[in-house]
């Protein structure tokens, strides 16, 4: 099948990136369990490594299967390009990398997934990199907090751990005026529910651990280019715009145009950092994606159902699921994620610490694991687990107090799940 753009998600879900295999015909993308490929002679050697053609050389760099899955997820974002990382922690850093140097910053909402927030307090002030943490529903701080060093601003479409919504537009209108691309992690949403670039992001990451691969069999993510930002028109971004020593001095926004950024990503980013993602994972995470749609049909069908009835319950304080009417995210809904809020949501309960211990503990379908967007029901008490290195203001911050426990809805029987529920709920008062 050609790649035409006009096909719809259903269809582009499966088609998109995979042809037949030229060698043998094989429908399904085939496994290239391969590290290395032959060169068709020393010239075309030459060519590769000079970035003059684009082919196959060394499976850090780039590997059919995982090229199959990069052009789907590209596809399904509505981006140019798509580079797959080992994890979604890798690829926030290889967003990052070709932006950042020694003293530059970045702004970052404070509703984000624990370990985003560990990576961005801790670990990249060792490459000199710091983060400044805003609440992204108060425009004019995320304003004030872009300076002269800031060389992105990130933030979760559906936020990690509550579900909330992020104003993507309202946030890209901002980035777009100081002149700093937007990163948005979709994990949460996929681009079933919510499509960033459409509304201003330069970047989309995923980690594919979660929903787009869909039975936790994988861990991956990948970074998504939108193509439209542009690189040169300040000296902020000097990786993409300046000559590169290590490739004889190619400008790489000069030279690749909209796949500046994923060139560099493949060429400089995997080339260097090995980040790389194996193309065994590529493959289910490819098989994943083929039933995306329908997935997340049902993790909003049976979430919608869950917390509607969750919010009635005597044992529950609260539940942040913005799908309903009660949620202040609510009314983004249609505009940011039209096809419904996903999957995930926190619930806050009587009898605050303790009693969620005891919730998570009587739960017998919902199974207690640091994990989210799995066909199977998942539940997890942030305070005690991911987000336990936050100090107490920033859990209260992501969304993950004490007295709160995160729930990730799956594929299974909405009626199944809400006895379990109501039987657990009922253990948690005692
Ligand atoms: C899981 C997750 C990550 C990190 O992804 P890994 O694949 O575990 O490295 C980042 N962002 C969000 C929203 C996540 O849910």
């Amino acid at each position: 099948m050609t790649q035409d753009p006009t096909y719809g998600f259903d269809t582009l879900q499966i088609h998109a990136g995979a042809r037949p295999d030229p060698a043998t015909g094989a429908r399904q993308v085939p496994i290239y369990q391969t590290t290395a490929y032959v060169f068709r002679d020393a010239e075309h050697a030459a060519a590769l490594f000079n970035l003059q053609e684009v082919g196959y050389i060394y499976s850090r760099l780039t590997n059919p299967t995982v090229a199959a899955l990069q052009e789907r997820v590209a596809v399904l974002e509505g981006g140019v390009g798509a580079v797959c990382c080992s994890s979604g922690h890798a690829a926030q850093i290889m967003a990052l990398f070709p932006l950042m140097a020694p003293g530059r910053n970045i702004v970052a909402s404070t509703r984000l997934y624990g370990g985003t927030v560990t990576q961005f307090t801790h670990t990249i002030r060792r490459f000199g990199w710091s983060a400044k943490f805003v609440d992204f529903d108060d425009l004019d701080a995320v304003k004030a907090a872009i300076d002269e060093d800031t060389r992105a601003v990130f933030c979760e479409s559906i936020a990690n751990p509550g579900g909330y919504i992020t104003d993507l537009d309202a946030i890209s209108a901002i980035s777009d005026a100081a002149g700093v691309p937007l990163i948005v992690d979709n994990t949460s949403a996929t681009p079933y529910l919510c499509r960033p670039i459409e509304h201003g992001a330069t970047l989309v990451v995923h980690s594919l651990t979660k929903y787009m691969t869909g039975n936790g069999t994988v861990t991956g993510g990948v970074v998504v280019d939108s193509g439209k930002f542009d690189w040169s028109a300040s000296d902020k971004f000097p990786s993409l715009s300046a000559p590169e020593p290590a490739y004889h001095g190619l400008k790489f926004h000069e030279t690749f145009g909209p796949l500046a950024f994923t060139f560099h990503g493949i060429a400089i980013g995997l080339r260097d950092l090995g980040m790389t993602l194996n193309p065994q994972a590529a493959h289910y995470t490819l098989m994943g994606i083929e039933t995306l749609s329908l997935r997340m049909d049902r993790h909003v069908a049976n979430a919608q159902k869950v917390a509607g009835w969750l919010e009635t319950h005597p044992a529950v304080e609260r539940v942040t699921y913005a799908g309903l009417a009660s949620s202040p995210y609510n009314d983004r809904v249609a505009r940011i994620c039209p096809k419904g809020a996903g999957g995930l949501f926190t619930v806050a309960l009587k009898g605050g610490y303790e009693s969620c211990m005891k919730f998570v503990d009587a739960l017998e379908i919902f199974s207690h694991v640091a994990n989210l967007g799995d066909a199977r029901s998942l539940v997890i008490h942030s305070a005690s687990t991911t987000h336990r290195q936050l100090t107490p203001e920033q859990q209260v911050a992501a969304g993950a107090a004490p007295n709160v426990v995160r729930i990730s809805i799956g594929i299974e029987d909405a009626d199944d799940l809400i006895a379990d529920l109501d039987q657990a709920l009922h253990k948690s008062q005692a």
